[in-house]
């Protein structure tokens, strides 16, 4: 693992807090990475094995997505150690002991990530405020239930489209990690006529060439079912996904799931990042070498922030998509126009425009850092 330190460059980490609180349970770390263009959003993330290394590199890639899609907003992130799935009682005392831990930290506004939801942020607001992803029921605009990072991937596969070539309507494509985000870009991709040719979760993965039927997999998933009871398909082990022919490939799990090791048995000619930090630069420049498009996480999956940014200026509901998509489809568009224009991957090239509207905003600071 990463010393902390060896991780910092010009750009941040601008605070690393480390929380503990033996008699809960309670091991949790937040990292604020870069406060240039205003206080951070980054999700709360739960997950038995997250690390305070995997914690920075996912709040740079949020000072990016911030910076990238204009936001008033820097990047930040928080990872508690433990099990999503654990009793509810159990969980409510750790986020609630973990904002309370974490109240004076006012450069950091909390919001769901993986294994953390709604009513998360829910109890975060009862004991800080200070927090955006909230139920209907109390102001908020719930991302994951209108689907607005899985909406915002689906706007930018209709950009990337033309640089491939691809037609929608006629294109295959793989989820990994059938969540929050994979359903929904599922969703909106099949009601554009593309077809879901294979899905995973942590159950493993389902395969039907001919086309799996996103609804009845949601509703699955709605009960609390895995993907692997899907009926009309072929079982495979998780991993399996990777070999799936198809025309685009969505991770939308893990970080790093895509690296060096495995990046040559991917058979697809596109690459929508969902989730965040899924693939490792080193496999990146594979693809680019190999004519395979792959669309960065912090421009395709910058859906769900944009829409947490709505939510603290008291934007409406209605507002929310429309901007979404003129942003992922504006964003996009620049990107692999310079990436095709200077030969570069599109890494670099969304790189390149989110640090220069970056380092436009941190030019306005008495410490040119943060
Ligand atoms: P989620 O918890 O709703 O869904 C994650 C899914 O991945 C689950 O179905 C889980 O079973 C599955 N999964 C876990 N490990 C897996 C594995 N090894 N192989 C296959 N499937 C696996 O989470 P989410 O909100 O959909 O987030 C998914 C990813 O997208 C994360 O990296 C997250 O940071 C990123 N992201 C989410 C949002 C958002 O709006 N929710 C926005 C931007 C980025």
């Amino acid at each position: 693992m990463n010393d902390i330190f060896s991780l910092a460059d010009d750009l941040g980490p601008f605070k690393v807090i480390h929380v503990q609180e033996p008699s809960i349970g309670l091991k949790g770390v937040l990292v604020i990475d870069n406060v240039a263009r205003g206080p951070s959003i980054g999700g709360v993330r739960m997950a038995v094995d997250v690390t305070t290394e995997e914690c920075a590199r996912l709040a740079r890639a949020m000072t990016f997505k911030n910076a990238a899609a204009g936001l008033p907003h820097g990047g930040g992130k928080a990872a508690l150690v433990g099990d999503p799935n654990m009793p509810v009682e159990q969980k409510e005392e750790l986020i609630r002991g973990f904002a309370c831990a974490l109240r004076e930290a006012e450069q950091y506004i909390f919001a769901p990530d993986m294994g953390t939801d709604e009513t998360c942020m829910a109890w975060v607001k009862d004991e800080i405020n200070r927090v955006v992803g909230l139920p209907r029921e109390m102001g908020g605009i719930p991302l994951d239930e209108i689907g607005a990072t899985g909406w915002g991937l689906s706007q930018a596969i209709k950009v990337a489209m033309d640089f491939c070539p691809l037609e929608t309507s006629s294109a295959r494509f793989v989820v990994q990690g059938f969540g929050a985000v994979g359903k929904h870009v599922s969703r909106f991709l099949s009601q554009d006529g593309a077809s879901a040719i294979a899905v995973s979760d942590s159950s493993g993965t389902i395969y039907n060439a001919n086309g799996l039927d996103v609804e009845q997999l949601i509703a699955l998933k709605t009960e609390g079912k895995p993907v692997t009871d899907y009926r009309d398909g072929e079982t495979l082990e998780g991993d399996a996904i990777i070999d799936v022919d198809c025309d685009i490939w969505i991770p939308a799990a893990r970080p790093d799931v895509i690296h060096e090791g495995n990046v040559h048995r991917l058979s697809t000619k596109m690459l929508v990042q969902g989730a965040n930090i899924p693939i490792t630069y080193a496999a990146e420049k594979i693809l680019h070498e190999k004519g395979i498009l792959s669309i960065p996480d912090f421009i395709a999956n910058a859906g769900g922030v944009i829409c947490a940014a709505m939510e603290y200026q008291r934007s409406s509901e209605a507002a929310v998509m429309s901007s979404i998509a003129e942003k992922l489809a504006r964003n996009t568009l620049e990107v692999l126009e310079t990436a095709k224009r200077e030969s570069i991957l599109p890494r670099d090239a969304a790189l390149a425009m989110a640090r220069s509207r970056l380092e436009e905003a941190m030019s306005f600071r008495r410490w040119k850092l943060f």
